[in-house]
């Protein structure tokens, strides 16, 4: 009987069992399409995926929200630009690194996939300074681009070392400070951190842009290039579903919500009416595309 029983339970796993590998979706590319901007190319790297609660973001209700996305959470992804230009190799970014593991961090493999070496990075242009951005300098302890020097604002850098500003942050979010900083000593110490004020040209064709809110020294970079631009505006915005439409909504992690706000109008103000297109830290892989009016606000049309 008791054979029997097991022949049947066989049977049932053999019958109902799904075949696993017929309905796996194609994993995400590593690294995408790559964008012509004039003499340069740029190519992005998907270092993970990544959704957003509704709950995160603030200044409408979740019912209003929710009916604009249609789901909570919203997709997102952790994006790394790659910038070549000739021989040069550059980053804006680097992702979330081994500082956390559960957001996969896979910009050596993106890096692979791009067919270029950690070494050949000369230059990485910092947004700002949250994990996410920051994680993938780092490699067991050592600078993970060992020849490039990291672009970080004064204003940025100023803010993470400060006692006053660690004291003044909410106690759950004051770790950050710690791990940022961890981060820095390493890079302090092998002389590869470059500042520079908002507005300043960090290389060639590439000029830093204040878009303080997100973080006070939170910067974008316009790569500018034969009548070409591409601007790359790191943590702009959060949720594709809301925030173009209403970019008055705020995400809970911007340090200065009123000054996010502000400059996310302001930018999108903009780069709608001279159509540069935007690259993105966090919206769906690849994250960049044009910003377009719509009614009182605006959306987006991504790049495929
Ligand atoms: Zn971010």
């Amino acid at each position: 009987m008791n054979t029997l029983l097991s022949l049947l339970g066989l049977m049932f796993v053999v019958l109902f069992a799904a075949p696993a590998e017929a309905v796996q979706p194609p994993p995400p590319p590593l690294a995408g399409k790559a964008v012509a901007v004039g003499d340069f190319s740029v190519v992005p790297l998907l270092d993970g995926v990544h959704s957003f609660p509704l709950s995160l973001f603030q200044g409408a209700n979740q019912a209003t929200m929710l009916a604009m996305a249609g789901t909570s959470p919203v997709p997102g992804s952790f994006n790394v630009f790659l910038i070549k230009h000739g021989q040069e190799r550059f980053l804006v970014d680097a992702g979330n690194g081994a500082l956390r593991p559960e957001r996969t961090g896979q910009l050596p493999l993106c890096l692979q996939e791009a067919k270029t070496a950690p070494e050949e990075i000369s230059k990485i242009f910092m947004t700002h300074l949250h994990g996410d951005h920051i994680g993938g300098l780092i490699k067991d302890g050592n600078p993970a681009f060992p020849k490039a020097k990291v672009y970080v604002a004064r204003a940025e850098y100023d803010y993470w070392m400060s006692e006053e500003a660690m004291g003044q942050t909410p106690e759950g979010r004051r770790g950050l400070f710690p791990m940022v900083r961890s981060v820095l000593r390493v890079l302090d110490r092998d002389k590869l951190l470059v500042f520079f004020a908002p507005g300043e040209v960090v290389s060639p064709g590439i000029t830093s842009v204040a878009l303080f809110g997100h973080t006070p020294g939170h910067v974008g970079f316009m790569l500018a290039s034969k009548d070409k631009k591409l601007f790359f505006v790191g943590d702009l915005l959060h949720a594709e579903a809301v925030q173009f439409a209403r970019p008055d909504i705020t995400l809970e992690f911007d340090v200065d919500q009123p000054l996010a706000k502000e400059t996310r109008l302001n930018t999108f103000k903009q780069v709608a009416k001279e159509a540069i297109p935007i690259a993105t830290a966090h919206l769906p892989f690849p994250g960049i595309g044009l910003v377009r009016p719509e009614g009182d606000g605006y959306r987006f049309e991504a790049f495929k």
